[in-house]
């Protein structure tokens, strides 16, 4: 079982600096992976309750002992059968304005929050608190994406090593997701891509019954989750020597606009302009219209978090410790796709990229 973070007393005490900002007495976390990150808790039924000296864990009778082992720092409370109803006891006294995350906290939650809380109480919609926090990682959190990724990087060499060419997308996937679990990841961060020619050309495409051809590109998009932290990434491999010059001449574009966009990935640069420094590149070529996605998006216990690095995101500065992708691509219905995507840890000056496979084309069998 997996103790907890560190860092959970300071991020509690960094949150509670946050609701000040936002005028609220209480925040009431009840998003899971937001409680994970405050408290270290790991289970999947808990909130927890953060205000002026309340640090308060509620959860039910099956995870007490889990609770005991992984939140030590916070006030464990047993709750009953429905957690909601427990809350209005762990409040203060006297008018309070209790924040709860709007972002997930269903509509029939909320008003059995409602319901369950007197009329002193006024709830107000507070999204994003947590997730700003959790946007700059701590240096162990950055170990820990640096281990999900250098794990899936070798399930995929693992996967190189078996053959491409032949087998069905879908048994690609497989294979790939099965190296990951063997390689000891708790799971995939996401379901794998592996999209051959044409289905290349959607960013999100599903993997299919079908052969992946010689002399094409091939797409994979893959992640492990490892000690609850994510990884993703993106290699577009030709799977011969054959494969169309048009083609072939989109990878390199997309190989320097890639280049250019991991330049930019650095403090003091804005998520705006780091997307459109690579947007550029693909722009100067006439292939603008063929990049229809943002530049990245942050990754951590959610395999997408903030920031997110987009022409259309509301401007705001990266800031060290911010943990984000950078995955221009070209995609040309009908004929084939390509993406390029690492992962990488924004620093002052500069970046330190957690992805290590190598961006030229690699010709695999
Ligand atoms: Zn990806
Ligand atoms: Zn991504």
């Amino acid at each position: 079982m997996p103790s907890a973070p560190p860092d959970a007393p300071a991020r509690a005490d960094r949150l509670a600096a946050r609701l000040a900002e936002r005028e609220l007495d209480a925040l009431l976390v009840t998003h899971t992976v937001n409680v994970r990150y405050l408290t270290g808790f790991t289970g999947s039924n808990a909130f927890a309750v953060l205000a002026d000296g309340i640090r308060a864990f509620l959860t039910d009778f099956r995870y007490v002992e889990q609770a005991e082992e992984e939140v030590p720092d916070w006030e464990r409370i047993r709750g009953g059968r429905n957690l909601l109803d427990d809350v209005a006891g762990l409040l203060g006294e006297g008018p309070l304005r209790l924040g709860f995350e709007a972002g997930t906290l269903s509509v029939d939650r909320h008003a059995k929050l409602r319901a369950a809380l007197p009329d002193r109480v006024e709830l107000v919609a507070a999204s994003g608190i947590v997730e700003a926090e959790r946007e700059v990682k701590e240096p162990e959190e950055i170990e820990r994406i640096r281990a999900a990724a250098a794990l899936a990087d070798a399930a995929l060499l693992g996967l190189l090593e078996e053959g491409l060419v032949g087998r069905t997308e879908r048994e690609a996937a497989w294979a790939l997701e099965r190296g990951i679990r063997e390689r000891g990841a708790e799971a995939i961060s996401f379901e794998p891509i592996v999209a051959a020619a044409a289905h290349g050309a959607l960013p999100h495409a599903q993997p299919r019954d079908v052969p992946i051809p010689r002399d094409t590109l091939l797409v994979v998009d893959w992640g492990a989750r490892l000690d609850g932290y994510c990884s993703d990434c993106t290699r577009t491999l030709a799977t011969g020597e054959g494969v169309d010059p048009a083609a072939l001449e989109a990878y390199m574009l997309v190989e320097h606009a890639q280049a250019v966009g991991l330049e930019g990935a650095m403090a003091g640069v804005t998520n705006v302009d780091a997307d459109a420094r690579s947007r550029a590149v693909i722009e100067d070529a006439g292939k603008g219209e063929l990049f229809g996605h943002g530049l990245g998006h942050g990754v951590g216990l959610e395999v997408h978090e903030g920031p997110t690095l987009s022409n259309k995101a509301e401007p705001r500065a990266l800031v060290a410790g911010n943990v984000v992708t950078v995955e221009p691509g070209v995609y040309v219905p009908g004929a084939f796709g390509v993406r390029i995507e690492d992962l990488v840890v924004v620093r002052e000056g500069g970046q330190d990229v957690l992805s290590s496979l190598p961006k030229h084309l690699t010709v695999v069998d």
